[in-house]
């Protein structure tokens, strides 16, 4: 992503210090600290770093918090408190996202030598709009409707516009969104069908997000909330969701190990984050865990870094069919670095064949169709765990992020009926079937 500072795009954005946001209290840089008012502005005005939300920590019992959220919504607002949302959010219209399976994955477990009951599977495909999308678009859309934005907008490699044009319709806002012109038609559908705007860009992911960083500095683009550009410091808070539900669900403890896929960094890096402020709550035990990040190896900027030892990310040209992952230059790979190597986790990639094989091993054991993105995290965690550098002893989730309805091309010439037959016995016989 292009850094550069917007000015600020619309009237109601000029009164910051009326936003209800709920805890957040400002903006502040990752890189140098520096503290800006809530607005729609994503890199720092000294040193052009990336903003994140800072928040006024609930204070006092972790009890009483753990009650409160156990008794609240079965979607992402159970942690409003920890969210840069309004505190009656869960009354207005939203998809209401989050509260997805844990999935104990015994039969996957035996398969990769992992002790029973130590694998589990975080089932985002469960979403409204199938992929685990739909828990930053919730925030973004509440920053949205803080700053007083009617078009909600994003650059996306598929599953984002899907998430954004479902939670405008809701919300009743116009949407417009931009995609790279070849992806899956599933995803395609998918974002088409709520009726807003979908546009195809002649080129990748890298082309997309530039256009759309030239469009938030124009007239044109005026009155637009861009939810992963500038929306993106409350964005990327939703992904804090799944460390807090994965944590819950646990029995409020910590995984050991943990694979998450790749595509800009945003949902690793936020997840970390949700971990570290669950520690810092004392609502789970302060313990080691470890972060594994998930690439393709037709897009695998991160994990060779990773194993170069270098701190800088160097941008390639996508090729691959895990193309929700298909960011070139993604925004957050030196954060994912620092995270990675801090935990003493790894970034690891896998051939587009182990992803299809890693697909259908999931589904084979586990009854969970996932697109390529949880491909790619399976069949890392497969290699990982192999490689012994995932401990099979060890409690660990996998992230699945998306819906193999989606992807359908990726399996579709390696599956495919077993038989035609007559509708008679005889010929269910001759089959070999009986
Ligand atoms: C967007 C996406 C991701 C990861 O996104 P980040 O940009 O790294 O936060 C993972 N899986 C799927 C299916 C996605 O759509
Ligand atoms: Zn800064």
């Amino acid at each position: 992503m292009a850094v550069q500072t917007v000015a600020t795009t619309n009237e109601s954005a000029d009164s910051t210090g009326s936003v209800d946001l709920g805890p957040a209290s400002g903006l502040s840089c990752r890189e140098c600290g520096e503290r800006f008012d809530l607005g729609p502005i994503f890199a720092c005005e000294v040193c052009f770093g990336p903003l994140e939300v800072a928040y006024d920590v609930p204070s006092g019992d972790p009890e009483a918090l753990r009650k409160r959220i156990e008794s609240g919504p079965e979607n992402i607002w159970r942690y409003a408190p920890l969210l840069p949302v309004p505190a009656d959010v869960a009354d207005k219209p939203n998809l209401n996202p989050g509260w997805t399976k844990l999935v104990k994955a015994d039969n996957l477990a035996r398969e990769l030598g992992v002790e029973a009951g130590k694998l589990f599977v975080k089932d985002d495909s469960g979403n409204p709009t199938h992929s685990f999308k739909d828990r930053v678009v919730a925030q973004a859309l509440e920053a949205a409707r803080a700053f007083g934005f009617t078009t909600l907008s994003c650059s996306s490699t598929g599953n984002l516009a899907g998430a954004v044009g479902a939670a405008a319709a809701r919300a009743g806002f116009r949407s417009c969104v931009f995609i790279p012109h070849d992806l899956e038609q599933g995803k395609v559908v998918m974002a088409a069908v709520y009726g807003g705007e979908l546009v195809g860009i002649e080129g990748n992911y890298d082309d997309v997000n530039r256009f759309c960083s030239e469009l938030i500095g124009d007239p044109a683009g005026e009155g637009w909330g861009f939810v992963n550009v500038n929306l993106r410091p409350y964005y990327a808070e939703g992904s804090k969701t799944l460390a807090y539900e994965i944590c819950e669900q646990l029995g409020w403890r910590l995984p050991d190990q943990i694979v998450i896929p790749i595509a800009s960094g945003s949902q690793l890096t936020k997840i970390d984050k949700g971990l570290q402020e669950l520690i810092k709550l004392g609502l789970v035990e302060d313990k080691p865990y470890k972060i594994f990040g998930a690439q393709a190896e037709g897009c695998s900027p991160v994990s060779v870094a990773f194993k170069a030892g270098h701190d800088v990310v160097r941008p390639q040209k996508p090729d691959t069919i895990a193309k929700s992952l298909a960011i070139g230059n993604p925004a957050d790979g030196p954060y994912v670095l620092d995270i990675c190597r801090r935990t003493g986790g790894a970034v690891e990639d896998v051939t587009d064949g182990q992803i299809v094989d890693a697909i259908k091993l999931l589904a084979r054991t586990e009854g969970i169709f996932t697109e390529t993105a949880g491909g790619t995290t399976l069949g890392v965690a497969k290699k990982l765990i192999e490689a012994g550098v995932i401990d099979p002893s060890l409690t660990t989730v996998v992230v699945n992020t998306g819906d193999g309805l989606k992807t359908l091309d990726a399996v579709a010439p390696t599956t495919g009926m077993t038989a035609v037959i007559r509708p008679n016995l005889d010929s269910f016989r001759e089959a070999g079937l009986a």
